[in-house]
């Protein structure tokens, strides 16, 4: 097995990729992302513990991974982010404004850095991709893992034991998963716990060890502590290993003063009228039954509570099933819908022609919603953009 640490390039500090360890044998190419966030360490914490066991253990391991810190300067300083969230600059329009740019804010060179390394390391390793990136959050909470929808993710994401949530993209602007999604290889977010909580560490260190079991880096049986692994992410997540979907955000907007009422958890039940929150001293109440899910319990952030409810196993099915079939083709015979391109990847969508239209349907099908409007609804097709074939040969395909 051949280890190193990688060589600094002249742009990039030494300390950007924590460690990259080569196997034996051909395999895929695993990059596990940590610390995109300054003040969630957990990730960071586990992947050294990880890579340090792995390299000295001289497992037969297959394929290539990495370990690669986020936002080294927000890290350093133990903050969220120094001028702006680094989880939020990775749309094609912001990277083609900010490589055009002089003065860069500290995120917009971090944001430059890890796409230079993105594309050599996808330029120079062999496939199949997966990409993983550890947060933790201000509240308490389960673990989970959180995924764009497309069905090369659901269907590595179901190998953990862990719940998924889907459609959190869907309400942020420029996280780096949803632009690896597009790049079409498998990107997964696994949420440990609370930022200081030491399960969030040890939670992160088994999830590590079973995406290399579950992307075929190392086999079960190598592993001598899988099961361990396992049973600590089914417990730590009160074995629910369900599939949930955002419903609601609370935005915070301008110079509003948000304040979550205390003892509020991730995955807690809550009713319609549910005082939460107070917002420029007003209260806010739950505006659907549900669970509540990722109250903020810090300065930093502009998202202060998502409400989410479990998919029901019959429309997992059909979804499935409807995306096989590119049902959607079907779409634009519909008054009011059309391609945005001729690529079929974004569908444009009159609402005022088409007011049956129903987002939770488009959900169905795979795609991303957008407004662009009023009128008009923009939404992303995950499945074209997926390099399905890249995965055809994988056991958990
Ligand atoms: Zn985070």
């Amino acid at each position: 097995m051949d280890t190193q640490i990688l060589t600094p390039k002249k742009n990039l500090p030494a300390s950007r990729v924590i460690q990259k360890i080569k196997g034996n044998k051909p395999g895929p190419t695993v990059l596990f992302f940590a610390g995109i966030h300054g003040n969630e360490p957990a990730g960071v914490n586990a992947l050294a513990r990880v890579f340090e066991d792995i390299s000295a253990k001289e497992n037969n391991l297959n394929g290539t991974i990495y370990g690669i810190l986020g936002n080294l300067k927000a890290l350093a300083e133990g903050k969220r982010f120094v001028d702006v969230d680094l989880n939020r600059l990775w749309t094609k329009a912001n990277i083609k404004m900010v490589s055009n740019k002089k003065a860069l804010l500290e995120e917009e060179k971090e944001l430059l850095d890890l796409l230079d390394l993105l594309k050599e390391i996808t330029k120079s390793e062999n496939g199949p991709f997966y990409f993983i990136d550890y947060h933790t959050t201000s509240s308490k909470t389960l673990p989970f893992i959180t995924i764009n929808d497309s069905m090369i993710n659901r269907k590595f994401a179901i190998q953990f034991p862990v719940p998924i949530v889907l459609g959190i993209e869907e309400h942020l602007d420029g996280p780096l998963l949803s632009f690896i999604n597009q790049l079409g290889y498998v990107a997964i977010g696994f949420e440990s716990g609370q930022h200081q909580d030491p399960e969030a560490v040890s939670n992160s260190v088994a999830f590590t060890y079973l995406t290399l079991v579950a992307a075929g880096v190392i086999g079960k049986s190598d592993l001598e502590d899988y099961d361990k692994y396992k049973m600590q992410l089914k417990n730590a997540s009160n074995s629910v290993n369900d599939i949930f979907e955002v419903v609601y955000l609370h935005k915070i907007t301008g110079m509003d003063v948000f304040k979550m009422l205390p003892g509020y958890e991730s995955f807690q039940k809550i009713n319609i009228g549910t005082h939460l929150a107070t917002n420029n001293s007003e209260p806010v109440y739950a505006s659907f039954d549900g669970m509540l899910f990722m109250p903020l319990y810090q300065n930093q952030g502009s998202d202060g509570f998502f409400i989410i409810r479990k998919i029901p196993a019959f429309a997992l099915t059909l979804s499935a099933f409807l995306r096989k079939i590119k049902f959607d083709n079907l779409f634009t015979l519909l008054p009011g819908v059309k391609w945005e391109h001729r690529d079929k990847e974004i569908l444009r969508v009159d609402l005022k022609v088409a007011k049956y239209m129903a987002k939770p349907f488009f959900h169905l099908l795979g795609y991303r919603v957008r407004y662009l409007d009023g009128q008009y609804l923009r939404m992303y097709n995950r499945e074209k953009a997926s390099k399905k074939k890249m995965y055809s040969n994988e056991e958990w395909w």
